[in-house]
């Protein structure tokens, strides 16, 4: 008798039939001889299921030691757990990521691994009936997947239309199923390609990663990928929680485009904020939605603390960078663009240096707010106004708008450049001196243009 797996699709589904075959790898590398093959979409197993499923809770064994081990490692302080018996520490190791899976009350009479696979086919074999199974097609015993063989599941038995449960797992798929947790011990992010030498690669590519998201992307704007799921999740048997945020062909190719910007947001970005950047990438939003979300975030900074201002300002500017680069297809129009960019956020920062010499401390922090929230303000209204706003804050100020902004504003990146202007408004408190001359310097000729 063999078992065949073909990758379905599913998410939980395939990724357990990678951590099956990391399972029988890991067997192997021990010196178990074991016959199976396996193909990018394929995993054949020419062994008795009896056997595998036996070994495959001996391995889930060593990996809940291998987890607790580690644990221990960074909680030193940590008392060791008190000694348990083996088939015990599986059947609670698995219960750990599905609902109820080995039923708790039966624990303590729990004798053996053997034990413990027998009981866990005979309560199998007691809710199922002959069907079709939903991942392998095959018709024989299986049951409707709920919670205690499913992570992503609801916790009552999945019904549909009329109640009538309509996904089915049989008694042999079970077993990739059960193999999930080789593939996601690790961290609580993981790439999902529906292939397995791809998502094995992933796999170990990620392993030992601290900044997941940051090596996600390195991989994908570095390699070749046409397709990537980034699978967020949480391993909670009462309450999981599975975030997939899909990058395609598109997506793949707008990050590749703009490499240089995306590296520079790898440095300068932390996690959360590249988090929604590669979102709104992957959904095919607006970048400039999300600096409008940061906006007010970084008034708030800016009047509590100017480091954390500064920095924010920073990282929006450069989405804000990319965002421009990435909805203009031609070239010519690229490098206007990122001048204008340039043009604006310098345009930012003189009309903070003459707040920050002529006001001090609070006043100069609430006007520059009002400024910057005036030109925010502004993105919301028509060219035309717009434009008289920002003519409104150059005669306030004295700063006159440089001729590169004048030239080159227009209705379809007047948004972008009062956005710039007003971040850079935000940009530091204490601007130098010398600096400031030479900005005096250049307005009196932007004055003469
Ligand atoms: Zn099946």
């Amino acid at each position: 008798m063999s078992l065949h797996y073909e990758l379905t699709g599913n998410f939980q589904y395939d990724i357990g039939v990678l951590g099956l075959k990391l399972a029988l790898d890991t067997l192997k590398k021990e010196g178990k001889e074991l016959n199976y093959k396996y193909s990018d979409f394929t995993l054949t197993i020419h062994e008795e299921r009896d056997e595998v499923f036996k070994l495959l809770l001996r391995s889930l064994l060593s990996l809940s030691e291998e987890i607790e081990s580690k644990r221990e490692k960074e909680e030193k302080d940590k008392k060791k757990n008190k000694e348990e018996k083996d088939c015990v520490k599986v059947a609670k190791f698995i219960n750990n990521y599905f609902l109820n899976f080995y039923n708790p009350s039966k624990l303590n009479k729990l004798e053996s691994i053997d034990h413990l696979a027998k009981d866990i086919y005979q309560d199998f074999n007691s809710k199922a009936s002959i069907c079709q199974c939903s991942f392998c097609n095959a018709t024989k015993k299986a049951i409707p997947i709920n919670r205690m063989y499913f992570l992503f599941a609801p916790s009552s038995m999945n019904s549909f239309y009329n109640n009538k449960p309509s996904i089915f797992i049989c008694e042999d798929c079970l077993l990739p199923v059960i193999a999930s947790p080789f593939a996601l011990a690790n961290n609580s992010t993981l790439v999902y390609v529906p292939n397995l030498s791809l998502m094995e690669s992933w796999h170990t590519a990620l392993k030992d990663e601290k900044n997941v998201l940051k090596k996600i992307v390195t991989k994908l704007i570095n390699e070749n990928h046409y397709y990537a799921q980034i699978v967020e999740y949480r391993i909670d048997s009462k309450k999981p929680s599975i975030n997939i945020f899909p990058l395609g062909k598109t997506a793949i190719e707008n990050m590749k485009k703009r490499a240089d910007i995306l590296e520079n947001l790898l440095q300068s970005a932390n996690t959360s904020i590249l988090k929604d950047v590669i979102y709104y990438i992957a959904t095919n939003q607006s970048l400039f939605t999300l600096i409008l979300k940061y906006v007010p975030e970084i008034f708030q900074k800016y009047k509590n603390d100017k480091g954390s201002a500064l920095y924010s300002v920073n990282v929006a500017l450069l989405i804000l960078k990319l965002h421009l680069l990435l909805t203009q297809k031609e070239v010519t129009k690229m490098e206007v663009s990122e001048n204008l960019l340039e043009e604006a956020k310098k345009y930012g920062e003189s009309i903070h240096g003459y707040i920050w010499r002529t006001k001090k401390g609070n006043t100069a922090v609430n006007y520059s707010i009002s400024l910057a929230s005036a030109l925010i303000q502004s993105i919301h209204l028509p060219f035309t106004q717009a434009l008289e706003n920002l003519i409104r804050i150059s005669i306030t100020t004295g700063k006159a708008i440089p001729f590169e902004i004048r030239a080159n504003i227009n209705k379809e990146n007047y948004r972008e450049v009062l956005a710039a202007v007003a971040l850079s408004i935000m940009s530091f408190p204490e601007p130098k001196e010398e600096k400031e001359e030479e900005k005096e310097e250049a307005f009196e000729e932007s004055l003469d243009d």
